[in-house]
């Protein structure tokens, strides 16, 4: 009985999401939140009773972090003016180290006065925007993706992998509804054994946490960082790194220029002449000069200490909030906090791991081995809630889809 109830939990199929911006009908038998415990006979029983409509109003925004919004994004004002002031540090390092710090300096200037921007001027022009540009796009795909909030839908391991353990079978087969089930404070609170969070109500895995601000939990959460307007957890995580190691790398970059610059202006003469070919053009360029630098020393700083952390934090795999917790039993090994944050594959001909060739680039899903993708979630789905990469659905609530082996979060 209870091998056959599992059968039709991962059989069921999700809420469509078309209908998650209207008022929805959601038709239960009646009394199936009491049931799972009968047999056959209290099937047939249900089967004969009319139906009882219960409304549910589900709201569905373009954006937002709930589990109907279609578009990922902390609608937090202080978060988005956070991330768009970032994007305008990025902007103003571009335009001073391209536009003020090299051309005078990568450059020469023929007897009519005009300039011509040398070709190693022009390739690190193209260097330090194609590593600002990677930040940038880092930044955004960490602030705009899934950090792997808990969908409403989803099934404990231990309840997928034996459904008779548990409490007394209440809930079961509840599955596709259990997401339309949060407003509806007249059904008790679903299977006793479930860890459920206080605040949103929904099944907490145990390397889940609560964000008061997306309020949701989030598998792995690190932290939420205001910078990037988002939770860091395991759907995000890699974004986060890729994010705060090329703004280390352009503020490093940008240091490395102005030093050279600023001795290649007073090295070969003992002192700084403004007027020379590698010294500024007008003065006033000085502070467009002192403004990098104060960027890129205070940033390169914040970003090279987040580095170190956020290294111990892949190496022991255990979050900050884990570590602030007293840690838990998650705590492994480097390799499998390498695994879960980049996405190796330990398994690739039973020889050992193998490091995926774009983990350093933001363009790239974080992927699992699918053997590994329900342990590392803490829960699984039903069947009928994988429904594609969630773009053309426009359900964008995290669906691992198997392809070719490995299960990707997107
Ligand atoms: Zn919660
Ligand atoms: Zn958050």
């Amino acid at each position: 009985m209870a091998s056959q109830e599992t059968r039709q939990r991962k059989g069921g199929a999700p809420p469509k999401s078309g209908d998650a911006g209207l008022p929805m009908t959601i038709t239960k038998s009646a009394g199936s939140a009491a049931t799972g415990v009968g047999g056959t006979a209290n099937h047939l029983k249900l089967a004969m009773v009319k139906p009882v409509v219960k409304m549910a109003k589900v709201k569905r925004n373009k954006f937002g972090t709930g589990p109907f919004d279609e578009h990922w994004l902390n609608l937090d004002c202080c978060g988005l003016f956070c991330a768009s002031f970032t994007y305008m540090l990025h902007a103003y390092g571009v335009y001073a180290t391209c536009l003020i710090l090299i051309p005078p300096w990568m450059s020469t200037v023929d007897e009519d006065g005009v300039r011509t921007i040398s070709a190693i001027g022009h390739l690190n022009r193209v260097a330090f925007t194609l590593v600002a540009l990677l930040a940038v796009w880092a930044h955004f795909k960490a602030m705009t993706t899934n950090p792997g909030a808990v969908p409403p839908d989803a099934i404990p391991l231990e309840e997928a992998n034996n459904p008779d353990t548990g409490a007394n079978g209440e809930g079961k087969g509840d599955g596709k509804n259990s997401s339309l089930m949060v407003e509806d404070s007249a059904q008790p609170p679903p299977r006793k054994g479930r860890r459920l969070c206080r605040r949103c109500n929904s099944f907490k895995p145990k390397r889940a946490h609560h964000c008061s601000i997306c309020k949701r939990c989030v598998v792995k959460m690190d932290h939420h960082c205001p910078w990037v307007n988002n939770c860091v957890g395991i759907g995000n995580h890699k974004y986060f790194l890729l994010f705060i190691f090329y703004t280390c790398l352009s503020c490093v970059y940008s240091l490395t220029l102005v030093l050279m610059r600023f001795f290649d202006c007073m090295g070969r003469h003992g002192h700084i002449r403004t007027h020379h070919i590698t010294c500024l053009d007008r003065p006033t360029q000085l502070m467009n000069i002192l403004g990098l630098v104060v960027e890129a020393i205070l940033f390169g700083l914040f970003t090279c200490c987040m580095m170190f952390d956020q290294a111990s934090v892949v190496t022991t795999n255990l979050t900050q909030i884990d570590r602030l917790k007293g840690g838990i039993d998650g705590g492994s090994s480097g390799l499998a906090g390498a695994i879960e944050v980049f996405g190796l594959n330990p398994k690739k001909n039973d020889t050992g791991g193998r490091f995926r060739p774009d983990w350093l680039s933001p363009f790239h899903h974080t992927c699992f081995p699918s053997s590994l993708q329900d342990e590392i979630m803490g829960f699984c789905r039903p069947c009928g809630s994988r429904r594609g990469n969630g773009k053309d659905s426009g359900d964008t609530e995290m669906s691992p889809m198997v392809r070719n082996g490995v299960a990707d979060i997107v």
